[in-house]
């Protein structure tokens, strides 16, 4: 049975072996592109590739590219924990052909590696098309000889992807697959289609058209990206329904579980993903120079380290946990990743520190939003204010405490929270008497609003270290 580490060797030397350039995964923080978060699919280091800006001396490319989806359009924060193929950090395989290969190969080299060389079962395939897109329709019927009925028309944006308003864009083919009728779930387009039955492992784009302000054209040479999570498609080689199952997130379960001396049992099993999860997203964009911090970027990882402190303080840890876990990660996943080795020192450093300074206040928050939310229940609300003074006064961030909450069905009135926010930030101006200086005040304005009201570490004892 092959690890996690031999599949991603696999993919790319089958594509290799078909003619495409293996390129190195691009960093978390994408270079060229300042209103992505993060890098979240394998075409963010080729977009200008695609079109036409840059050029590359190869038309045909192949790449397992990090990805997180924590923030922006994809969030897949809210998942983790709860479905068995959504992690915030994730390996995603794709192979690129910048007006190259067009449908016909895409689909021929993807069915390919899947039944052949990988030996999936054809039988528990299905595909989806574009409603339109009757070429994708035929060529599935032709090259992998699939039935109509598992060939399912889309009219919907899922199956049409676009790089922006305007820009390439064109229909996409997705690949499922069917773990049987004992899970959950509908096939894609259905009313069931959110459970875990029928698992999307590969997503074919084909960009044929140019989106300008007018009109839609056609591409004089349509190019391919795909995109298939490697923990998805290890999960179907190891024989696992579920990606924390495959040989990875077992490892580093276990080093969760020797820590805590906790089982990844019952009520507790979600913890334990959850900490596997984070400490890879965490680890790997320190790495790439993110740091936690009160906006933007480092902000998302902060609500990423926090959340899975929560966690290891729901399993009992009584020490910092997530750095002693680092070990295992960088021992699974160093050796892909090189950058993981050479700031190893640097994201336990940054790990210990936050959950240190963290833990101080964890308890205390934890207490008060136990007494608040006591007598709530399925389809209630916690108020604004109690969400608003634990993000204030505690660095709760608010998905943390959304998250905590979860489980018993109730929710957090948010918009309360935007108002008790609001508030205070208003309080903030009226008491400040000003030095008639409007450019000066105005500056502080803009300090105040981005790090006052989240600057939770002002209380903290040790906060003469600044932000890290
Ligand atoms: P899903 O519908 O399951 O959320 P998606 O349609 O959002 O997936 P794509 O944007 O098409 O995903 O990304 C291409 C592939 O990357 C998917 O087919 C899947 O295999 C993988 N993938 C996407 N999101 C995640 C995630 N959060 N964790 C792990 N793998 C993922
Ligand atoms: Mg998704
Ligand atoms: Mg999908
Ligand atoms: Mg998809």
């Amino acid at each position: 049975m092959s690890g996690v580490n031999e599949i991603r060797s696999a993919f790319l030397d089958y594509f290799k072996k078909n003619g495409h350039e293996v390129v190195a995964s691009s960093p978390l923080v994408p270079r060229n592109d300042p209103t992505l978060m993060f890098t979240n699919a394998g075409m963010v280091q080729f977009k200008n590739v695609f079109t036409g800006l840059e050029s590359r001396p190869y038309s045909t490319a192949a790449t397992s590219q990090k990805c997180v989806r924590a923030g922006g359009k994809h969030n897949d924060l809210d998942n983790v924990g709860y479905t068995a193929r959504h992690h915030t950090f994730f390996e995603m395989l794709g192979n690129f052909s910048f007006g190259d290969y067009f449908k016909e190969r895409a689909i021929e080299l993807a069915w390919n590696l899947l039944t052949r060389d990988f030996g999936i079962d054809k039988n528990r395939l299905l595909v989806t098309v574009y409603h339109t897109d009757d070429d994708a329709f035929e060529l599935w019927r032709k090259i992998a000889g699939l039935p109509e009925s598992k060939i399912i028309r889309i009219p919907t944006n899922d199956n049409f992807w676009a790089m922006g308003d305007t820009g390439p864009c064109g229909p996409c083919s997705e690949i499922f697959y069917d773990h049987g009728d004992h899970i959950w779930g509908g096939p894609p387009g259905s009313a069931e289609e959110d459970g875990d039955r029928f698992i999307e492992i590969w997503n074919l784009v084909f960009m044929q058209f140019e989106q300008t302000a007018e009109a839609r054209l056609d591409l004089p040479r349509p190019s391919i990206d795909t995109g298939m999570g490697l923990e998805r498609i290890a999960a179907l080689l190891q024989g696992q329904h579920d990606n924390y199952d495959i040989d990875l997130f077992r490892r580093l379960i276990t080093a969760s579980e020797d820590a805590t001396g906790v089982p990844a049992e019952g009520k507790n099993r979600a913890s334990h993903r959850v900490i596997a999860d984070h400490l890879r997203s965490s680890a790997f964009l320190i790495a790439d120079g993110v740091l936690p911090s009160n906006e933007g970027r480092g902000y998302v990882l902060r609500r990423i380290m926090r959340r899975a402190m929560r966690h290891a303080q729901l399993l009992g840890a009584r020490d910092p946990l997530m750095y002693r876990l680092l070990p295992t990660l960088v021992a699974e996943m160093g050796r892909a990743y090189p950058e993981l080795q050479r700031a190893e020192a640097m994201i336990s450093e940054t790990l210990k520190l936050e959950e240190t300074r963290f833990r101080k206040t964890l308890e205390r928050g934890l207490s008060l939003l136990d007494e608040a939310s006591a007598d709530l229940g399925q389809g209630d609300r916690l108020d604004g204010e109690t969400a608003f003074k634990l993000y204030d006064t505690y660095g709760f961030p608010l998905d943390l405490t959304q998250d905590a909450l979860r489980q018993r069905g109730v929710e957090v009135d948010t918009e309360g929270f935007s108002a008790a926010m609001e508030r205070q930030k208003a309080e903030a101006r009226k008491h400040w008497s000003g030095s008639g200086d409007a450019a000066a005040e105005a500056i502080w304005y803009e300090i105040r609003d981005k790090v006052g009201a989240t600057d939770f570490l002002g209380y903290d004892t040790e906060s003469a270290e600044g932000v890290i």
